[in-house]
């Protein structure tokens, strides 16, 4: 198969980490018999030095002609970049904001991983993350409270402010075949988290999730208040599969998740629309901090390479091997700085990067 790919290195960390995860798709490339194209793309504060611009048009038409887009990560230090003298319009996160608009990009995913070896990482007892944990957030990321009308006014001498939190049916409906589609290639468990007993947009949520199950007879749908789950993500979070939930339910839970499974540096994400198309990236910033350095930590966007691989072109297989590849050198003991732990072997960005390679199987 012939992989389409569509690079954006970003700024700070972003070139070092992502030339690991294109280091790790040559090596499956080379093992499964599939040739991965690149074609490199300007975003950010990269954008910027050359064009004056976060994105220019052209560089979201050579987006849109790939079949999926590869992200490291984007920004600089707010005190002391020149980027950040600019107007906001044309800061580098304005790239970022107008690149997931033009590929209507309607559903983010964020997996929540705790691998066993790096349970020390995790504020959560050890009787509950025995085993590790692995959850998929998918969260609605185009509607919903964050994207409704708003407005302050003065009413009777009293100041108050309105936001709205609205949904249709069509968006719901489309985010929903979009959790069970990625519960299927999983354990087959939807938890759709709403707040039916007060919301009409979420009654109107798990009506229409209810109606797009029938379409998924193996895969078991349960509703939860989202209360609750906020509850059961510390005190069970081993009983979740696939989540599933509206904006700003899921920006919420998604971060209270991430948190649970320790390092930054271990977090993918992906954004998806309706056709296969998505863009994939690491749930961190750029770093700058530790940009240059050499000892970011290259799992979370290797592990976004490996969502690509599932999501944009069904390559199961070489998503597992990718996987596994991590969970073997972690097994082995090395570590990045950041999830480094008395005992273990701590490499830095290239090595992690050769040794994950190393183990594509
Ligand atoms: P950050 O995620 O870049 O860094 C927070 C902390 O986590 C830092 O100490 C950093 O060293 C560490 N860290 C992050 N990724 C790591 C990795 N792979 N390995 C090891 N350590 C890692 O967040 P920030 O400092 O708030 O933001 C820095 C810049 O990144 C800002 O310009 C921000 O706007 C941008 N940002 C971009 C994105 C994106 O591109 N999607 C997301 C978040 C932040």
């Amino acid at each position: 198969m012939n992989l389409n790919i569509g690079v954006i290195k970003g700024d700070g960390i972003g070139p070092e980490i992502v030339a690991e995860a294109m280091k790790v798709l040559d090596q499956v490339g080379k093992t499964y018999g599939h040739t991965c194209g690149y074609t490199q793309l300007l975003m950010g504060g990269a954008s910027i030095d050359v064009h004056g611009v976060p994105l220019t048009d052209e560089t979201v038409a050579a987006a849109k002609s790939c079949d999926a887009v590869l992200m490291g990560s984007i920004g600089g230090d707010a005190k002391t970049s020149p980027w950040y003298q600019l107007e906001p319009s044309r800061r580098p996160e304005a790239g970022l904001l107008r690149i997931r608009k033009e590929l209507n990009l309607f559903a983010n995913l964020r997996p929540a991983v705790l691998y066993d070896e790096l349970k020390g990482a995790c504020p959560l007892k050890e009787e509950i993350t025995e085993g590790g944990f692995d959850m998929m957030i998918m969260r609605e990321l185009t509607g919903g409270l964050y994207f409704g009308e708003r407005r302050t006014v003065e009413e009777d001498g009293v100041m108050t402010a309105y936001d709205s939190l609205t949904y249709n049916e069509n968006e719901i409906r489309r985010i929903a075949k979009r959790g069970f589609d990625i519960a299927m290639k999983r354990r087959r468990k939807v938890t759709s988290v709403d707040k039916a007993n007060v919301l009409d947009s979420s009654r109107l949520w798990r009506k229409v999730v209810e109606e797009v199950a029938k379409g998924y007879p193996e895969v078991t749908l349960e509703h939860m208040l989202v209360d609750n789950c906020a509850m059961q993500l510390v005190k069970d979070p081993k009983q979740f599969d696939v989540i599933l939930t509206e904006n700003m339910f899921g920006d919420i839970l998604s971060d209270e998740a991430s948190m649970v499974t320790g390092s930054i540096g271990m977090l993918s994400s992906a954004s998806l629309n309706e056709t296969k198309f998505g863009l994939y990236e690491p749930s961190g910033g750029s770093a700058p901090d530790i940009a240059g350095k050499g000892i970011a930590n290259p799992i979370a966007t290797i592990l976004s390479a490996a969502m690509m691989l599932r999501f944009s072109f069904d390559l199961d297989k070489e998503a597992d091997a990718i996987e596994q590849a991590v969970e073997r050198v972690l097994k082995e003991g090395y570590r990045t700085i950041d999830i480094m732990s008395e005992g273990k072997q701590q490499v830095n960005t290239e090595k992690m990067g050769d040794l994950i390679a190393g183990y594509i199987r």
